[in-house]
């Protein structure tokens, strides 16, 4: 069986926190589809293209990995590209409680998907993108954070200096 994975999440913007993850789950499955949800009700800092590109630039030449956007549910997601696993990042207690409710709907609403988590790196716990957005908004430097090639200030909108 193929082993395919959903790394789903909104990725605005992906951080090294992110990267971790995918590069720390490559040995557990076949395929890593990282999903980037793009939901129109949601004001994204970064539009779905974008982000795209900036995931894409980061795995090139990784034939394992591949990205893709989806605007519906990410079980339909999982549906749609084939995949049993679902792949989510654990930094906090916050975050089980809220991936445990998520995870055992999912669970009711497809079976056959299971949810796999990886505990972040204790150097990337307190990684995470709405503080790079923070941070982004004031023009501050963000390389400390994010994948080394990501350039972000290309995909900077024209308002931020
Ligand atoms: P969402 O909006 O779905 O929470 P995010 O882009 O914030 O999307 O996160 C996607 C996934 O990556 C989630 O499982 C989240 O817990 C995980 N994640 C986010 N930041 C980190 C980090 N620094 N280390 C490990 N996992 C992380």
């Amino acid at each position: 069986m193929n082993r395919i994975a959903v790394f789903p999440g909104s990725f605005d913007p992906f951080t090294l926190g992110h990267e971790s993850i995918v590069l720390r789950a490559m040995g557990l499955f076949d395929k890593i589809i990282i999903g980037i949800g793009d939901n129109n009700s949601k004001t994204a800092f970064f539009t779905g293209q974008q982000r795209l590109d900036m995931i894409r630039g980061v795995f090139a030449g990784n034939e394992k990995v591949e990205v893709q956007c989806y605007s519906d549910l990410t079980i339909d997601f999982c549906r749609r590209v084939g995949a049993h696993f679902m792949l989510r990042g654990l930094r906090t207690s916050s975050d089980f409680e809220y991936e445990k409710a998520i995870a055992q709907v999912n669970q009711v609403m497809l079976p056959e998907v299971e949810s796999v988590f990886m505990l972040t790196l204790p150097e990337h716990t307190s990684i995470n993108s709405s503080v790079v957005r923070e941070v982004l908004r004031f023009g501050g430097d963000v390389s400390k954070f994010v994948p080394s090639n990501i350039r972000i200030r290309d995909y900077l909108h024209p308002q931020v200096p």
